[in-house]
């Protein structure tokens, strides 16, 4: 039998506000001394009161207007009622019949099997805003379990989509994609390492072409898109050997175990729990006008799909260049700061246009910076090298005033130490010599130290002089004109 899997996503992100859900405590998810954070509200204590926090219902209204979501007039918050350690006051306060969102969609894309583009439109079903539980830490040298509280009392949004995922690379698509809209909208970190993000996939199987759904299991706790893609993939095969066998599946809550590439049992979901929701008596309904939500639709900056697509029709990018410089929004800000700067250059100067400078810069941008960025941690925005330096950059770059094997360093020198370029490539005389006599020298050297890389040219092996070309780039430490340098060599051998 052909089985089709059938899922639904419950994605969880701690909002980025400056205090708790309900209380004035510091929302502060790098603190690492342990309850420190806490005060009688968020702790339960009997006869307190809790307020509800604006900006996080600012936060959610906004991310729900970036999915095309319907803001309800009236909205509640209800209470859920359940016991757990990690939940002091023994309830959750939560929405339930009345949330802050409901509907809407997000467009994704992804590579499909076939290595073509595939999109879809995933519908939303709600996003609804709840506060976040402590922290259960076991530690294995007392053998105890410790129990933070910071962490209780953090706005919570949770976004429960339609079941309309088919296949796992979906999952991972809509995840990225919804990551990077919260990281825009300025609503969430949404890093997944440190939980500010979770992601539960629901999934179960039918027989290709049938209506009707199949039991689905919950895997919890998965943090990153691309293992709850990898959960999905083992999921398919565990519930399809099942179903083969004659078996049914449990309905149950699994979790992801990344180092075995399992999903593991956790509890059975047979018994329903009861959480008794009513609605919160200590919390006035709300009343969101059209002018509340106007003025925060307004508030949106221009999201990554709509970023993407004007990178590729302006500038000319490919769609994986605009993929990459959009997938930040600081990242996208600098490199459209450093194309303001070479427009004013070519302004400046109209007879002498630069050859492609949006692409180059992007080429520099998307190589090296990336990588610097990433191997510091560091955000565009707290960085010494300032547009201005980079357009210079790009600039020599572009007319060829030095090479790509220079630019690297030179770029790496600018990182350190927020040095204009030009003083770097002074300093290490590193400007591009396209000074024939010299490359001449230089290529008969070459040609002479590799016998057999000319006797395989010779023989037909146009490919190799590449090699050779190489070997003048480092000889003159990136300073030759590789394209005279080709040429010479081409001549020489001739
Ligand atoms: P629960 O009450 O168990 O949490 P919900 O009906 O609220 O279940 O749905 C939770 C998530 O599971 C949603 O994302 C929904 O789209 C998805 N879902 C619901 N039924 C199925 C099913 N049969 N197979 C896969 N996913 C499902
Ligand atoms: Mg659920
Ligand atoms: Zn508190």
């Amino acid at each position: 039998m052909t089985y089709e899997a059938v899922m639904g996503l419950e994605i969880h992100a701690e909002l980025k506000t400056r205090t708790k859900m309900f209380c004035r405590c510091r929302n502060d998810p790098d603190e690492r001394h342990p309850n420190i954070n806490i005060c009688p509200v968020c702790m339960g204590h009997p006869g307190t009161l809790p307020v509800a926090n604006g900006d996080a219902i600012e936060k959610v209204i906004q991310v729900g207007l970036a999915l095309g979501g319907a803001i309800p007039e009236f909205s509640q918050f209800d209470r859920k009622n359940y016991f757990y350690p990690d939940l002091p006051k023994g309830y959750q306060i939560s929405q339930y019949k009345h949330p802050f969102v409901e509907g809407g969609y997000l467009d994704i894309f992804y590579s499909d099997e076939a290595g073509g583009l595939s999109t879809k439109r995933i519908q939303i079903t709600r996003i609804h805003l709840e506060e976040d539980t402590g922290r259960i830490i076991h530690d294995p040298k007392s053998d105890a379990a410790l129990i933070d509280f910071n962490r209780a009392g953090v706005p919570l949004m949770e976004l429960v989509t339609e079941p309309d995922f088919r296949f796992p690379a979906e999952v991972k698509a809509f995840g990225e994609e919804l990551q990077r809209i919260v990281r825009y909208v300025g609503a969430s970190n949404a890093d997944m390492e440190k939980g500010e993000m979770r992601v539960e996939v629901n999934i179960s199987l039918r027989p290709k072409g049938a209506e009707e759904f199949g039991t689905k299991v919950e895997v919890k706790n998965i943090n990153s898109f691309k293992f709850a893609a990898d959960a999905a993939e083992y999921e398919f095969r565990r519930q399809s050997d099942a179903l083969e066998r004659g078996e049914k599946i449990a309905q149950e809550t699994r979790g992801w175990k990344e180092s075995e590439q399992k999903t593991f049992s956790q509890r059975s979901k047979e018994e329903a729990h009861d959480y008794r929701y009513f609605p919160e008596p200590d919390l006035p309904p709300f009343v969101i006008t059209t002018e509340w939500v106007e003025k925060l639709r307004a508030g949106i900056p221009e999201l990554p799909a709509a970023k993407r697509l004007r990178f590729t029709e302006q500038y000319g990018l490919s769609r994986e260049a605009a993929a990459l410089l959009t997938s930040d929004k600081a990242l996208a800000d600098y490199y459209e700061a450093v194309i303001t700067e070479l427009e004013r250059h070519d302004r400046d100067t109209p007879e002498k246009p630069m050859k492609n400078p949006q692409l180059v810069a992007a080429g520099l941008m998307t190589g090296d910076f990336l990588r610097l960025l990433r191997e510091t941690a560091a955000s565009p925005s707290d960085i010494l090298i300032t547009p201005e330096n980079f357009g210079e950059l790009v600039m020599y770059l572009a007319e060829d005033k030095i090479s790509n094997l220079t630019a690297k360093s030179v770029m790496e020198e600018m990182f350190r130490l927020g040095e204009d370029p030009s003083d770097i490539i002074d300093r290490l005389g590193l400007w591009q010599t396209s000074d024939a006599s010299d490359i001449e020298d230089m290529a008969r050297h070459i040609i002479k130290e590799n016998p057999d890389v000319v006797s395989r040219y010779r023989a037909g092996n146009a490919a190799s002089v590449q090699f050779l070309v190489g070997q003048i780039m480092r000889e003159s430490r990136g300073k030759a004109n590789p394209k005279i340098a080709r040429e010479m060599l081409e001549r020489l051998l001739q």
